[in-house]
């Protein structure tokens, strides 16, 4: 007799079809919220088997897909169940590279607001200008002309301000994690920090609200690392940097680079920082005086030479009596993004290192 029962339990484990003629007969003796609700407590291991079909089996394809072509039919099919399932109404904006939900009200409007502040920038409003003075903010370039026709002017102030200001700065930082992806600056960096801020006001004869149309955060740090010069890398790895002229494919590329560097020793010499930019830094730690954590220009703001103005006059000032040269190595930037690290090239001159913002305090 419990050898039977054994029989039955083991069956109705085993395969998903013997549920189905065992629930019927169990709904007469056991009552049938009892049973409705365990498939929902069971989602979980019922979700697993069908989704861990599919990624074994793109495993095993992409395995397969190298030797032979068996497999192909069914991975289309697994894949477009895969994003139907993950992204039905997840949007990435392409002006702003925000992610957010399609149709919920609260996404909608948090986006519609960022995209605007990171094409436009942020409103330097009157009352902004009015707390300047108290706030002890300090002009340090005016009626700069861009080549737009509009006017500007570069401003630095401490982050710790508060009022209107501090708010309005607030805003700005949150708006830039968001543009970057970046963590939010801390208490401990925004400590040692200033800002400086590039204020425009657009072309016309009557005075015009001004923007914020560029921000760079400055931070007194002690140490960071050199970025390896393009022959530096091309010598560490010779095959991943020699092949972009092949027209090889970006995933056949990744084969040889993983072949090849336990062979090559200088290549240990190197830390990547973004593989995406072919950034490599050394690793030892140089005296550094001031690191940009933050640097960010509104998008239609972009290819005025705003960034470069603003690196200059911080630069300048950022240590009292003491100019900075980039060129000398005197200044550093957390990992930059693609945009950002084409900016520090070609205002650094080369002379730009890399640092961890957290990791000078
Ligand atoms: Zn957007």
């Amino acid at each position: 007799m419990p050898a039977d029962l054994r029989r039955t339990y083991s069956t109705r484990s085993s395969t998903a079809k013997s549920l189905l003629p065992s629930s019927p007969t169990s709904e007469l003796t056991s009552p049938p919220p009892t049973k409705r609700k365990r498939p929902f407590t069971d989602r979980p291991t019922e979700q697993n088997t069908p989704t861990k079909k599919p990624r074994r089996v793109l495993k095993s394809d992409g395995k397969v897909a190298k030797s032979g072509d068996k497999g192909k039919s069914k991975q289309p099919k697994l894949t477009q169940l895969h994003f139907s399932l993950d992204t039905p109404t997840l949007r990435t904006c392409p002006l702003c590279d925000l992610s957010y939900t399609r149709g919920a009200p609260d996404d909608e409007s948090l986006h519609k607001a960022h995209c605007a502040r990171v094409q436009r920038g942020l409103e330097w409003g009157k009352e902004e200008t009015r707390e300047e003075t108290k706030g002890g903010v300090e002009e340090l370039e005016s009626n700069i002309k861009l080549s737009n026709g509009s006017r500007g002017r570069i401003i630095c102030f401490r982050p710790d301000i508060g009022g209107k200001i501090g708010a309005k700065l607030s805003l700005l930082l949150e708006t830039i994690r968001l543009a970057l992806s970046s963590p939010a600056l801390s208490k401990a960096v925004l400590h040692k920090s200033k800002i400086y801020l590039f204020l425009s006001s657009p072309p016309g004869p009557a005075p015009q609200r001004e923007k914020i149309v560029g921000c760079v955060v400055a931070q007194r740090i002690s140490s960071a690392m050199a970025i390896a010069r393009p022959s530096e890398i091309s010598a560490a790895f010779p095959s991943t940097h020699t092949t972009s002229s092949s027209s090889q494919p970006a995933a056949e590329t990744l084969e040889p680079a993983t072949q090849a560097s336990p062979s090559v020793n200088p290549a240990l010499s190197l830390l990547p920082v973004d593989d995406s930019t072919n950034l490599y830094v050394h690793p030892t730690l140089l005296p550094t005086s001031m690191g940009v954590p933050r640097l960010f220009v509104s998008s239609e703001h972009r290819r005025l030479g705003i960034a470069s103005r603003l690196l200059s006059v911080a630069a300048a000032t950022f240590i009292h009596g003491c100019p900075l040269n980039p060129a000398r190595g005197h200044i550093a930037f957390t990992q930059p993004t693609g945009a950002g690290k084409a900016v520090l090239e070609a205002w650094g001159k080369g002379g730009v290192r890399i640092y961890e913002e957290e990791a000078n305090i």
